[in-house]
């Protein structure tokens, strides 16, 4: 499905969405107030407007609250991000995804409405930690304080062969598999069925607590 969306700011972040987007065959506007920022967008954006997002009018003027998606992806001038952040929502724009600088910035960028509020280095920062401490888990996702997303390797023979009822995974983990990622096979087993049998470094994909995920890594290692 084509939807349309409006990216501010065209740093490493914005720009590298922006990329990702038009590859993937969406509209996109993409607003700097940076001349030279634009110019490298030119050929890339579907429209690329050199403008100073903080300016209600130039916001109007470009249609913004038409979009679908907005991206404020403006990291060092806080007060900027907040305050297109405030009028692109109060504008009516469904989706707002903000970038976060600190803790302080995230908090009050979803008081105020922003959707979605990444903090890129943090998240990323948060993921290599997990998978540079534990060699079972290959990849971390949080999706609260309490609740994350974790793909972790089959190391424990124990595992092996099994069902995923033999091994009473939702009782003894608390978890839920939502996907099984397997050696040599291209597209991952998509939400397993009890009877599912668990393979030798297989990767499941696990949702659940992160305690509960903590857990699991303990038993992959015997
Ligand atoms: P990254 O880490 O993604 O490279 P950054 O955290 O360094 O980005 P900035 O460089 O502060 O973020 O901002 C990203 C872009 O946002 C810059 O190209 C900057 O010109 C643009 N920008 C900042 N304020 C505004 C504004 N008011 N209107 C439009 N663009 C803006």
């Amino acid at each position: 499905m084509k939807r349309s969306f409006a990216i501010v700011g065209l740093g490493r972040f914005g720009g590298s969405i922006c990329r990702t987007l038009v590859e993937s065959g969406q509209e996109v506007l993409a607003i700097d107030n940076n001349e030279d920022r634009v110019n490298e967008y030119m050929n890339i954006a579907t429209h690329a407007v050199v403008a100073n997002a903080q300016d209600e009018m130039t916001l109007r003027s470009l249609g913004i609250r038409n979009f679908d998606y907005v991206i404020v992806a403006i990291g060092e001038d806080i007060q900027a991000s907040i305050l297109v952040t405030l009028m692109v929502k109060e504008m009516g724009v469904p989706t707002v995804l903000a970038k976060a600088q600190n803790e302080y910035h995230a908090r009050v960028l979803e008081k105020i409405g922003a959707d979605r509020v990444v903090h890129p280095e943090r998240d990323m920062g948060n993921r290599i930690a997990h998978n540079l401490v534990s060699r079972n888990i290959l990849d971390y996702l949080e999706l609260s304080d309490e609740y994350s997303l974790a793909e972790i390797v089959v190391t424990n023979r124990k595992f092996y062969g099994k069902t995923i009822q033999e091994l009473d995974f939702r009782q003894r983990f608390d978890l839920n598999i939502v996907a099984i990622r397997r050696v040599g096979k291209k597209e991952p087993i998509v939400t397993p069925t009890a009877d599912e049998v668990v393979l030798q470094d297989d990767h499941l994909v696990v949702i659940g607590k992160d305690v509960s995920i903590d857990y699991l890594d303990e038993k992959m290692n015997g």
